[in-house]
């Protein structure tokens, strides 16, 4: 298996190729030259087949190339101490958890891949890289517990100080270890910025040999198939015209799940819910795509005006309006509907969901009518990583997770540098 980008289909790259690099030279997204036919394997996967087995043996279809068994099922063991897990409200409708890992959100998934696999090349090679990253709060957390403690790895976080949530910013600077935080005296696009111009400055990516895990990359995108995988074969007996319903914002997530149709999960559709950012949802309906600025919202994690991996799903769909809107419905749900749904969930279910959450179920429940069949509708984060909305939606405060909890009584250790690439030189070389 090689990679192309999605801007330029005539050159092949390796996986590690492509995962060392993130985004390709040409501005483009990665993507596997074939979609492999697996349904063979899929189907012979149960609800007693562990989701590491799942991952190792769809790693393995992908990548054999470059990696033997052995180190497939390395690769997973050490980057998922944690599992999706499934719960049935018993009215057609699943919510497939992914939160239960180091930083309570699904995104924990693709870091933990992607740092796990970064790790055994660079093991095998003694070569060191260093990984920088600008986070306004969530993604940064995820990618800190991924690379923490991994051989050859150093970690480089920049977060705008006085503007992430105090969770978060436990979350982002307690570590210690390989991980260090530089709290940058500025806003979230001056850290954007900085990390950009670092990686153009010959001096600093050279001494520094940097690399990327932001959230386009390869390294993380594929993991986020295996969980649709997993769920199909925990749906066995009960997964006829079995429908995936995804909240999103860059459609990485969701764009995992169509990979996982076409290699062969059996036959499944999905729903790109959303809140008002509803560029894709939009499209999906007249097919026209109209990027543009994002509003706030209270499932803030998907407050995207022009979605990466739309790229990639345009890819896949060959540039087909009619395919993509044939395998994809679409919801937009407000703030307000929001609030209700994560109410009627504690007060119906006595179920604790989170906003991101909230958007999918309540998308999942328009939907049900018409989809015959059952609905799995992912749950993207722990309720109690957003616990204002929570309050304010229920009067009640939501469980903390113990991994939150355990960084709470943690002491801070951050480097405060001014917003200039000059000012990150002078503390990292
Ligand atoms: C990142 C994120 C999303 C959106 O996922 P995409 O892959 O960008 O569509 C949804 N919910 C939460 C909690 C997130 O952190």
């Amino acid at each position: 298996m090689k990679f192309y980008s999605t801007r330029n289909k005539e050159e092949f790259v390796t996986f590690k190729e492509a995962i060392f690099r993130g985004l390709a030279p040409d501005g483009g997204l990665y993507m596997p030259e074939i979609m492999p036919d697996m349904k063979s394997l899929i189907d012979l996967f149960t609800p007693e087949t562990t989701f590491n087995e799942i991952a190792a043996s769809i790693t393995e279809q992908l990548l054999s190339e470059e990696l033997d068994s052995a180190a497939c099922k390395r690769i997973c063991d050490r980057a998922f101490t944690f599992t999706p897990e499934l719960t049935d409200l018993k009215n057609g409708i699943s919510i497939l958890e992914l939160y239960h890992g180091p930083s309570c959100a699904f995104k924990d998934f693709g870091a933990s891949f992607l740092a796990s696999c970064m790790e055994e090349f660079l093991s095998n090679e003694s070569r060191e890289a260093t990984i920088l990253t600008a986070t306004s709060g969530d993604t940064g957390s995820a990618v800190a517990r991924a690379f923490y403690g991994k051989k050859n790895i150093n970690v480089v976080i920049l977060y705008p100080s006085g503007r992430v949530s105090p969770l978060q910013e436990k979350q982002l600077t307690t570590l210690g270890g390989n991980i260090r935080a530089l709290e940058v005296k500025g806003a979230f696009d001056d850290c954007q910025r900085m990390v950009k111009e670092a990686f153009l400055d010959k001096e600093m990516s050279e001494k520094l040999k940097l690399t990327s895990a932001n959230s386009i990359s390869l390294g993380r995108l594929i993991p986020q198939s295996f969980y649709y995988i997993w769920a199909w074969a925990q749906m066995k007996g009960n997964r006829e015209n079995l429908t995936f319903c995804v909240p999103s914002g860059n459609f990485g997530n969701l764009t995992a799940g169509i990979m996982a149709n076409q290699w062969g999960m059996g036959n499944t559709s999905f729903i790109a819910a959303t809140n008002i950012n509803d560029v894709v949802p939009e499209y999906i309906k007249s097919g026209t795509f109209n990027p543009r600025a994002s509003k706030l919202t209270l499932s803030n994690a998907m407050d995207v005006g022009n979605p990466s991996n739309f790229e990639r799903m345009l890819d896949i769909f060959n540039d087909s309006h009619d395919k993509m809107s044939e395998l994809l419905k679409e919801e937009v749900v407000t703030d307000s509907e929001t609030k209700k749904t994560i109410k009627k969930l504690l007060d119906e279910k006595d179920y604790e969901a989170d906003p991101h959450t909230a958007v999918g179920y309540l998308a999942a429940e328009r939907r049900l009518k018409d989809t015959n069949g059952p609905i799995v509708s992912l749950s993207t984060a722990h309720p109690g990583k957003f616990t204002e909305v929570y309050e304010e939606a229920t009067g009640k405060k939501p469980a903390l997770p113990e991994q939150l909890k355990a960084v709470l009584n943690l002491e801070k250790k951050s480097t405060i540098v001014g917003n200039t690439l000059d000012d990150m030189k002078a503390v990292l070389l």
